[in-house]
């Protein structure tokens, strides 16, 4: 499985970072090997000094997909969740600076929380998603899956164009805004709505 992964999909974050923004998805990827599931443990690489969360609702591709209509774009996911979006400020800012590729600052091991996963059906409406992350049981991030700049049939047809999607793909849909940094013997927990959806703690 492959995770494909969204950049600027808020406006509220990409004015956060003072990025533009984007006139199409920004995308970017992570391997497999990022995954971290199960509530494990986060620990803290010793390549970075400024990890950031970046709490981000989830799909599931289903279905094989390439070139995906808009009309059944929905056919290629069957499942949500919310996860996590680790990212190396640091290391993403120097990379920025001389227009480098981020998968060394987001594609490290464990990069990518991903809590269980809730069948698309048990949403009454999957464009009016609310989400949470509190760190230490603070609020520090509040999101609408409503706010997202490119919704995720819109996500599907445009990544479809250029990579082939397949059946346990995940795709992360971008973060609001609130983004910060991540410290030894925190603990990050995300809920959608009322329901704690993972719990992570920094090690
Ligand atoms: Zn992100």
């Amino acid at each position: 499985m492959k995770i494909i992964a969204i950049g600027r999909n808020y406006i509220d974050h990409a004015k956060e970072l003072n990025n533009p923004v984007p006139e199409s998805p920004v995308i970017f990827m992570k391997p497999d090997t990022a995954v971290l599931k199960d509530n494990k443990d986060f620990y803290y690489p010793e390549f970075s000094s400024d990890v950031h969360y970046e709490c981000e609702v989830v799909y599931r591709i289903c279905n094989e997909g390439k070139h995906v209509a808009k009309k059944f774009a929905h056919k290629y996911y069957d499942a949500i969740g919310l996860g996590i979006d680790f990212t190396a400020r640091d290391i993403q800012s120097k990379h920025k600076e001389k227009g480098l590729p981020w998968e060394l600052a987001k594609a490290f091991d464990h990069s990518a929380v991903i809590s269980n996963l809730i069948p698309k059906e048990e949403f009454e409406n999957l464009s009016d998603i609310n989400f949470s992350l509190k760190k230490n049981e603070e609020i520090v991030q509040v999101g609408n899956t409503k706010d997202m700049i490119f919704d995720i049939d819109t996500l599907i047809v445009y990544i479809s164009k250029f990579i082939t999607l397949r059946k346990g793909d995940l795709i992360y849909t971008g973060t609001p805004a609130g983004v910060g940094p991540i410290l030894i013997g925190d603990k990050l927990e995300g809920y959608i709505g009322e329901q704690l959806m993972f719990s992570t703690q920094i090690k």
